[in-house]
């Protein structure tokens, strides 16, 4: 596990053995034996596999690719989490990935356990046969360790639905006559995916800040105005105040996002900024996101990058460099790009005073600490990004059932999923000196830990 998810697990543990209600039953010298154990098991995944997937390209030439499906732990159900496709992708990364995933579905209550897989690829550079080659070896290669009960793996970077499909096609023959509909998630909706299921994530990162600074405060806000705590000092000022949001990635989770900024009826919210790999757009007076939209899906997901472009979508925007997006002044940066976008030596030029996390760990364990020293509110990966794990569950349970559910019922059921995580985080959060990520962890871990104690692992 990287440095900073196994710190703060760790910081989790060490607030979870001093406090006397929980595991009251646990004493002594068995308390510490049993802590030691939970510290071993969830700071380490329980397999990890590798493979070099042997890719004949179409050029005649043949390639060796790493491809990776780490198991980090399955105490609450099937591994569960996305293959991404990535030229980044390594082992330490997509096993820190796994354990956020533990840490995610723990927090929700979704009934899995955490993996993740990856292809050091970049899929550009692929052709549509070599990455339908590269997604069938991949299940190839695996498929001894996957299935719907054991290890469902679903979209991420640089996949979607056009791999999940293919993976299942896959799956499906080389398992004859098995259930094959819950072996992966986020597949196409004729295919047996869940509605909602493509615009879950963006819709759910949205959620939880609108929930957060609409809803909980709208009905908190006299208990918070006698907190000292400086994060209820942050939401309270930003309360009933026009908002500019700033999104950083314009993809699956960053579009959507922008999308219910833009169309928020309950927040005063206007866009003033998104960006991609290429360019940050950036207009003081908002930007129009369903046009810029409309562009993209028809640019292979790119934003314009040229006045004339611009021009072509009547967009008024001026153009920045990509990282721009980063520092402009704004209350909220919503990060839905990749990993460790603010680290330590750029974390000083953030402005927002709220930032959300739609990819995961965008924000470095150094920098977290400095924004949260500040009174910044970050909203973490695993409470944020949660809405693509938990609409895979609702495709799973469908593709069970062969009962499928209605759009606004997956966005009814999901939202209420997110909010009962809310409603128990939130208060605590405001109430006491921790960061909302070590919450988050403190919340996950105790699940994981008292339902290890309950199967008698910790001795
Ligand atoms: N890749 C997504 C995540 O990081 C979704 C995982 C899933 O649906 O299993 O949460």
């Amino acid at each position: 596990m990287a440095s900073q998810t196994g710190a703060i697990v760790q910081r989790s543990l060490d607030a979870l053995l001093e406090d006397p209600s929980f595991l009251p039953e646990v004493q002594g010298n068995s308390r510490i034996q049993a802590f030691t154990s939970l510290a071993a098991i969830l700071s380490t995944p329980n397999q990890i596999h590798k493979a070099f997937l042997r890719i004949p390209l179409e050029n005649g030439n043949v390639v060796r690719i790493p491809a990776y499906r780490v198991q980090h732990n399955n105490t609450l159900g099937p591994y569960k989490g996305g293959i991404r496709f990535h030229e980044s992708v390594n082992e330490e990364e997509v096993t820190n990935l796994a354990a956020l995933m533990t840490l995610k579905n723990a927090l929700h209550d979704v009934p899995f356990g955490g993996g993740k897989g990856g292809v050091a690829i970049n899929p550009r550079d692929y052709s549509v046969k070599e990455l339908h080659l590269i997604s069938t070896k991949y299940v190839q290669y695996f498929s001894d360790s996957l299935g719907p009960d054991k290890d469902i793996p679903a979209p991420d970077v640089g996949t979607g639905d056009r791999e999940m499909d293919w993976m299942t096609a896959e799956y499906k023959s080389i398992r004859p006559g098995k259930p094959y509909r819950g072996s992966f998630t986020g597949k196409s909706v004729v295919n047996g995916g869940s509605l909602g299921r493509r615009e879950a994530t963006g819709k759910g990162v949205y959620f939880t800040f609108r929930y957060m600074l609409h809803d909980f405060l709208e009905e908190q806000s006299k208990w918070l105005d006698g907190k000292e705590n400086i994060f209820a000092q942050t939401a309270l000022a930003h309360k009933d105040r026009l908002l500019k949001i700033a999104v950083q990635g314009f993809g699956n989770v960053g579009s959507i996002a922008a999308l219910e900024a833009y169309q928020d009826n309950h927040l005063h919210t206007k866009v003033i900024a998104v960006s991609d790999r290429n360019v940050t757009l950036y207009n003081e007076e908002g930007l129009d996101i369903p046009t810029l939209l409309d562009f993209a899906t028809g640019n292979r997901g790119d934003l314009p990058v040229t006045e004339e472009q611009l021009g072509i979508c009547g967009v008024k925007a001026s153009i920045l460099d990509r990282e721009e997006v980063l520092y402009l002044e704004t209350d909220v940066l919503i990060l839905a790009a990749l990993e460790d976008q603010v680290h330590k030596d750029n974390v000083d030029k953030i402005q927002a005073r709220i930032l959300v996390e739609g990819a995961n760990a965008p924000v470095t364990g150094d920098a977290d600490k400095i924004l949260n020293d500040k009174g910044i509110i970050v909203i973490p990966d695993i409470l944020a990004n949660a809405g693509g794990v938990i609409v895979s569950y609702f495709e799973w349970l469908q593709g069970r059932e062969t009962q499928f559910y209605s759009e606004d019922e997956v966005f009814r059921l999901l939202f209420q999923k997110m909010q009962t995580t809310l409603d128990t985080i939130l208060p605590q959060y405001f109430g006491d000196p921790y960061s909302l990520r070590q919450n988050c962890y403190i919340h996950a871990v105790m699940k994981l830990s008292t339902v290890l104690h309950r199967q008698g692992k910790l001795y």
